[in-house]
């Protein structure tokens, strides 16, 4: 769409849209690279997006961190783990274009920026026994707590986690669970410390404060302005007024996924999404203003898929604020079953690969067999551990039931007694004989990393269900955002169907085609790549003349 604009309301160098971490790193970035006149638009009244209420970790193979801690990595063996998993499908320049930067992104915060990264050992890469993988870990890193007490009155503007509560430990703490002291716990608390996710937002948005860069808050970005080929500017929505802000060299779209934008999830992915985790502004708005210029896409019919549950709180848009599921079907004493009562997964392995088993179509009844699906599981795990939002001794979340016997249960949830009675059977003879010959539950690293620690693979992960009550609830096909979108340069501009670059439009975050395809290569596929991209954003738009 060709606009010919002379005034404008507001002018900046670059003009970044959107708050995840994408995109505060790339206006962090364009900042330091060039030039000091970055303006940030943000659609919600919350700085950080999903990356706020996410684990905050980020896949960057090749860091300093590894190198730091002796690792050994290659470039090589990268490209054969992406390429088992994604044949034919990698963008070869972008993915190296990934490789080559992360390391540098994340030298670059580390030098730069009070975001404080540290190597997470011993996590597995999510496909452990593919060529090229790293099944005891090393490509992943996690965020040392960062104190909120840092950010004044911006402290209550970051987007809070699923739960409402923030952790005051980082993912690396949670899992080797060093003893803190009660004084060190005592001054965490004083100082609002938080890990994870809100550990990164925080700390990127004290680096966007420190360089006065200045925030819009509900300002929604609707359409690109282009005058000869060129995006010169972006009109956004503030309270019912409409704004028109220049861009001199750039507008770098962060704004996530379409997820929430069910026309595009129907016109676009290959099965229904029924229960994304992310925030509800991600409804495609960075697509959509792309492809009005001629964007070309790829990765459209995948996501990065994730089991999720619903949860009762909404989110504060009114609209639902669905519920991870993680531990529940990884830890001993559960199993996942489909429509006919049966098992059709690892319930293990991870959500990425299992999100694609969601969608299998059944030729003769004409369904997607595998949806809707429930979780099961026994008194024994209900005593154990966590129950979505519910703690042993805790009331029962309010949408699952329980019942005395196997049978009952399966009427509760409309399905067939002997059927469910038959999978529990074969499942419990399984895990007494010590092994998953179904689906082979337990047999990698990366089952086993997720279960209970207290016990020997492969029984981290494989439990009998054989004590009443027993209980269910129904699980939906989640995304944590889709990976398909519009396709970037290895200097993530934004490439028309000639692969030309579209002059002045960048893009990053989940808006983006995924360099890894879609594949999730280990904890922090997502923010590791989504980052990266934003980092050379922001460094090519800044380098731009006037
Ligand atoms: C519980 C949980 C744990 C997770 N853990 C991890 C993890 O450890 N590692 C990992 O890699 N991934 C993790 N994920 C997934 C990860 O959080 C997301 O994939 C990632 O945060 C997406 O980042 P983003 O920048 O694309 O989008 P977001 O972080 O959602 O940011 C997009 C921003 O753009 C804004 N926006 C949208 N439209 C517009 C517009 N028109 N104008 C202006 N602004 C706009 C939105 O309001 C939002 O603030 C997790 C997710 C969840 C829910």
């Amino acid at each position: 769409m060709s606009d010919l604009v002379t005034d404008y309301d507001v002018e900046a160098d670059v003009v970044v849209l959107g708050t995840g971490a994408a995109g505060l790193t790339a206006a962090i970035t364009a900042h330091d690279h060039g030039t000091g006149d970055v303006l940030v638009l943000e659609k919600s009244g919350m700085v950080g997006g999903t990356s706020a209420m996410s684990g905050g970790m980020l896949w960057i193979p090749l860091s300093h961190q590894q190198q730091e801690h002796g690792v050994e990595d290659s470039y090589e063996e990268v490209v054969d783990y992406l390429d088992a998993l994604a044949p034919g499908q990698l963008d070869h320049d972008a993915l190296a274009a990934f490789l080559d930067c992360g390391p540098e992104m994340v030298r670059f915060l580390a030098d730069s920026t009070p975001v404080e990264l540290r190597l997470y050992p011993g996590f597995p890469d999510y496909q452990p026994n593919v060529v090229g993988a790293k099944p005891h870990g090393s490509r992943s890193l996690d965020n040392e707590v960062f104190p909120f007490e840092e950010l004044g009155s911006w402290a209550t503007r970051v987007n809070p986690p699923k739960t409402g509560l923030p952790k005051r430990t980082s993912m690396v703490e949670d899992r080797f669970r060093p003893e803190l002291s009660p004084e060190e716990l005592a001054d965490r608390e004083r100082r609002d410390c938080r890990g994870q996710g809100q550990a990164l937002i925080g700390s990127l948005l004290r680096a966007v404060l420190d360089r006065d860069i200045p925030l819009r808050l509900e300002s929604r970005a609707r359409r690109l302005i282009q005058q000869d080929g060129r995006v010169v500017g972006v009109v956004t929505e503030e309270n019912g007024a409409t704004l028109r802000i220049r861009a001199r060299k750039g507008v770098i779209i962060a704004t996530g996924g379409f997820e929430w934008n069910d026309k595009l999830v129907k016109a676009f992915l290959r099965g229904p999404i029924t229960a994304p985790v992310s925030v509800p502004e991600c409804e495609g708005d960075g697509l959509l203003m792309a492809l009005e210029v001629g964007a070309s896409v790829a990765n459209m019919s995948n996501a990065w898929w994730q089991m999720s549950t619903r949860e009762a709180a909404a989110h504060r848009s009114g609209k639902p604020n669905y519920l991870l599921v993680q531990q529940e079907r990884t830890n001993p004493g559960s199993i996942m079953v489909n429509r006919s009562g049966r098992r059709f997964v690892n319930e293990a392995v991870n959500y990425n690969s299992l999100g694609r088993v969601l969608h299998n179509y059944d030729a003769h009844t004409s369904e997607f067999s595998n949806l809707p699906y429930w979780i099961i599981l026994d008194d024994r795990f209900r005593s154990r551990y966590r129950f979505f939002t519910s703690r042993p001794g805790l009331p029962d979340p309010s949408w699952s039931v329980h019942a005395d016997t196997i049978e009952q249960l399966a009427e509760l949830i409309g399905l067939d007694g002997s059927a469910l009675r038959e999978t529990v059977d074969r499942f419990n003879a399984g895990v007494r004989a010590g092994h998953d010959d179904e689906f082979q539950r337990g047999d990698s690293t990366f089952d086993n990393h997720w279960g209970d620690q207290s016990f020997e693979p492969p029984f981290c992960t494989l439990g009998v269900i054989d004590q009443p009550p027993y209980y269910a609830a129904q699980m939906e096909a989640g995304v944590l955002g889709t990976c398909g979108g519009p396709r970037p340069s290895a200097d993530a501009q934004v490439l028309d169907w000639s692969d030309r670059p579209i002059p002045g439009l960048y893009v990053c975050s989940n808006t983006m085609a995924a360099p890894t395809a879609g594949i999730y290569g280990g904890g922090g596929g997502t923010l590791g790549p989504g980052m990266t991209f934003g980092f050379i954003a922001g460094r090519h738009a800044a380098q731009q003349m006037r």
